[in-house]
């Protein structure tokens, strides 16, 4: 009796061991797994987050209460929020200048459940124009809302620009077409056989059709600086040689003007430049020095090493110069500081745009230095090839 008890108390604890032993198993399979779901969602938090901050779109959610649940650092930055602000309310969060408009539009978005095509004109600061699409979910799933900022300043200023731009165009277009009609019908008119006149009213045509033709070269030149950005042909360059071909090609045109052309660059001054486009830089600023500069003056081309791995290369002539007020303008398309001077002699209004185009696609920059009276100095900082450089 006794052994019979006591081999049934030894398979209970037997049994009791095992039982344990299986416990202690599951619950260690148990926290395995938790540890792993733990980690597993953790891991997903954080490429959510890394999406949403990685989007150029603003992303906003509000909770039923208008208390920020969730954004993102475009939106944040767009709006010029702080880090943590979740849980906080618009008013908490928001600075005022945008604070009524944004409410305003969460309003409309609860009421309609969405918005297609919203707006916000942010003007603190530099003004921006915004896009906003948003969501409103059922209260049942949450009552959240979602809203989704595209930032489109830049879409519309360049959409005004190309408005702009084509406006000019037409103007300037439309301008020397009407004169070449106009003269071509007076000659029309009788004026061909007035011997006095029809000679003078054909070299108008002629200056005219002229003027059309560099406006369209100047034109396709923007062009095709626009789309080649990347297909420059950048090799040591002799600023020398290019600075001597600029000369011979303005050299008669100085002479109509008793202008003394002068040169002064080092024979081994080599820039990391496409010459075909360092040349007609080079052309633009020196033929604007001649027909602006003054009648018996002097206009000079020097070339220099400036900081490491730069060279500045400057055109200066002692013509009227530029007013202060027009120094930055004068690189915009079409801007003339004297419009009749600049039609008189020919000007397209872009020969200073183009220079400032082939500067910055080869990673240079260029500047006016002028005072009224006193003319015109434009430097262009550039790189230098390889070897000059290592002189520098
Ligand atoms: P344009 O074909 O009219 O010369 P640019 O773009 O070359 O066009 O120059 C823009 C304007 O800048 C000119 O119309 C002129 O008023 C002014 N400008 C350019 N270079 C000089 C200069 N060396 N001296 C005085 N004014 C200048």
């Amino acid at each position: 009796m006794d052994a019979l008890l006591l081999i049934l108390i030894l398979a209970v604890i037997g049994w009791a061991l095992l039982l344990r032993r299986r416990l202690v198993f599951a619950e260690a399979e148990l926290q395995r797994c938790c540890a792993e779901q733990g980690e597993q969602s953790e891991r997903q938090l954080i490429q959510q987050h890394a999406l949403l901050d990685s989007m150029v779109e603003g992303v906003l959610v509000l909770d039923v209460e208008n208390r920020i649940e969730l954004s993102n650092a475009s939106l944040r930055q767009l709006l010029g929020l702080g880090e943590d602000i979740n849980g906080q309310s618009l008013e908490e969060a928001v600075p005022v200048a945008v604070r009524a408009e944004l409410k305003k539009l969460v309003k409309a978005v609860r009421e309609a459940g969405e918005l297609r095509e919203g707006e916000l004109q942010l003007n603190g600061g530099d003004p921006k124009l915004v896009h906003i699409n948003a969501h409103c979910l059922q209260r049942a799933v949450g009552g959240h809302t979602l809203l989704v900022f595209h930032n489109v300043t830049r879409l519309k200023e360049l959409e005004n620009t190309r408005r702009d731009f084509v406006a000019n165009v037409s103007h300037e277009l439309r301008t020397p077409l009407s004169l070449i009609k106009g003269f071509t019908e007076t000659l029309m008119d009788g004026a061909v056989d007035d011997p006095k006149k029809n000679r003078e009213f054909l070299q108008t045509i002629d200056k005219h059709a002229d003027r059309l033709g560099y406006l369209i070269d100047d034109l396709l030149t923007l062009a095709q600086l626009d789309s080649d950005k990347l297909a420059m042909n950048r090799q040591p360059t002799s600023l020398h040689a290019v600075a001597e071909r600029v000369e011979n090609d303005l050299q008669a045109k100085a002479d109509k003007r008793s202008i003394d052309l002068k040169t002064d660059i080092p024979v081994d001054l080599y820039l990391d430049a496409d010459g075909d486009r360092l040349q007609q830089a080079v052309f633009n600023l020196v033929d604007n020095a001649i027909k602006y500069g003054r009648t018996g003056g002097t206009v000079t081309i020097e070339g220099r090493l400036s900081t490491k791995g730069m060279a500045e290369v400057a055109v200066e002539d002692d013509g009227e110069g530029i007013p202060p007020e027009s120094v930055e303008k004068v690189f915009e398309r079409f801007f003339r500081v004297d419009k009749a001077r600049s039609r008189e002699t020919g000007g397209t209004g872009l020969g200073l745009a183009i220079v400032k185009h082939i500067v910055h696609s080869h990673g240079g920059k260029v500047r006016l230095e002028s005072r009224i009276g006193q003319g015109a100095r434009f430097i262009l900082s550039l790189p230098l090839a390889g070897e000059s450089g290592e002189a520098a």
